[in-house]
């Protein structure tokens, strides 16, 4: 949009968001970010849309994943290690499953702001405003950790740009080497129950010993050795990304610079709201969760405001409807989209349909039903002619104990022994990589 600014969304009706009391620390925050290098660079930005076009045709195969939210207590380079280790170990099952490129995408170096359902939330009969993400306010339940903070914002920036620098580095480095990654992944389908997954994995490793064998290795040939990693979050404070967009130089366009991709929750996709508004106006690729309560006239009208140009890669659409409900709400969207005659990126959240609370109290997600979403989205895509492009998963390489099944499985009673997740329930590693092979099963169907 030509006439659009980055402070456009400042009229508009905005949900979700804190109210700051200290109006001169928050400006004093906003005019030090505006003046911080972006997180992303144009150029990257519009790579992972070509690479989002070519998923939208079946070229390509997304892999979105990580943190519901990412905290600042929990900011380590093993964990940052450990994550975009299994979502390697991941895109490579998948890309010998679908045969075609797998585009990786942290929910990482950004993802830290949470719209909630209820704006307090009661322990023991005491009421306080809910946890917002730890770029807002704090975890810890007691009145003056709930106040919203500003100076969060340079704290959220610092972790991102830690986060960014180790996943770069990585990418390049060495540490992505296919050989190392995969035997990664021999080492969890050679024990107990994951056996079921080592034919799979044997045959992944022929391959390897085919290429390396005909020449092509670390060595000699680049995409071997290096990946490119790409960063996603929900952009949902917006005074924070309002801060970190610029113009980009070789365009003359605007671009969100904390992150390569950023989304539109399912609470905050109002077509006549600030966090529309403000995507509308960025070139990078942008996200829209679709959940059950979204019309058919909301998306034409999301479609239009948010891709009028209908560029492929603009406009991923992740659909999260819950297990059970796949059949129910899908079919009228692709329909909608066939008649707008649209190019939109279809993907799967099989997590923020498929939250219950256990009986041991947790909120948790069962590995099953996260498992059966994803079928009956591929089975919907089957059934009326279209691409699933891709996947959207809440993990983390950690060995946590939130989500309960997998081979390795996670019982309610286990839930309580390494529940360690700010907000969602995370798959762990083996939950994520068992999710990999299930999915490229039927992505090779
Ligand atoms: C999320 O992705 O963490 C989230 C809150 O999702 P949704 O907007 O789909 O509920
Ligand atoms: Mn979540």
């Amino acid at each position: 949009m030509s006439n659009w600014t980055k402070s456009d969304w400042r009229t508009l009706p905005r949900i979700q968001m804190p109210d700051y009391t200290d109006a001169a620390a928050l400006n004093a925050v906003e005019a030090q970010l505006s003046k911080y290098p972006p997180l992303v660079f144009a150029g990257e930005a519009r790579r992972l849309k070509t690479h989002l076009a070519d998923a939208s045709r079946g070229d390509a195969f997304l892999l979105q994943g990580g943190d519901c939210a990412e905290a600042f207590d929990q900011f380590s380079a093993d964990g940052i290690r450990d994550t975009f280790k299994v979502m390697l170990q991941m895109a490579m099952v998948l890309t010998f499953g679908a045969k075609v490129p797998v585009i990786k995408l942290g929910r990482m170096a950004g993802q830290f702001a949470k719209p909630r359902s209820a704006p307090t939330e009661t322990v023991n009969g005491v009421e306080l405003p809910s946890y917002r993400g730890d770029i807002i306010n704090d975890l810890a339940f007691t009145p003056e950790s709930r106040i919203p903070d500003p100076t969060r914002m340079l704290q959220a920036y610092t972790q991102a740009a830690g986060t960014l620098n180790l996943l770069r580095a990585f990418s390049t480095g060495g540490f992505a080497d296919m050989h190392r990654v995969h035997s990664w992944t021999l080492g969890f389908a050679e024990g107990g129950e994951a056996e079921k997954y080592l034919e799979i994995a044997n045959r992944i490793q022929d391959t390897i010993d085919f290429m390396a064998a005909a020449g092509i290795d670390g060595d000699t040939t680049h995409e071997f050795s290096s990946v490119e990693f790409y960063t996603s979050h929900e952009s949902l404070l917006l005074e924070y990304e309002e801060a970190l967009t610029r113009i980009d130089s070789t365009t003359g366009k605007w671009l969100a610079g904390s992150g390569h991709m950023i989304w539109i929750g399912d609470r905050t996709r109002q077509p006549d709201g600030a966090h529309v508004h403000f995507a509308s106006g960025v070139q990078n690729p942008i996200g829209l969760k679709c959940g059950p309560t979204m019309t058919t006239d909301d998306l034409k009208a999301l479609m239009a405001k948010l891709n009028p140009e209908n560029e492929a890669g603009r406009l991923t659409l992740i659909a999260r409807f819950g297990a059970g409900s796949v059949s129910e709400h899908l079919p009228r969207l692709i329909n909608t989209v066939r008649e707008e005659g649209a190019n939109v990126t279809w993907v799967c959240d099989p997590m923020h349909g498929n939250t219950i609370k256990s009986s041991s109290g947790y909120k948790t997600r069962p590995f099953d039903s996260v498992l059966r979403e994803v079928r009956e989205f591929f089975g919907v895509h089957a059934a009326e002619g279209t691409i699933p492009g891709g996947v959207h998963f809440e993990m983390t390489g950690q060995d946590v104990t939130e989500c309960t099944g997998g081979v390795r499985a996670v019982t309610d009673e286990d839930l309580s022994d390494r529940y360690h997740t700010a907000c969602d329930p995370r798959l762990n590693a083996s939950q994520s990589l068992e999710l990999a092979f299930l999915v490229a099963e039927e992505l090779s169907n």
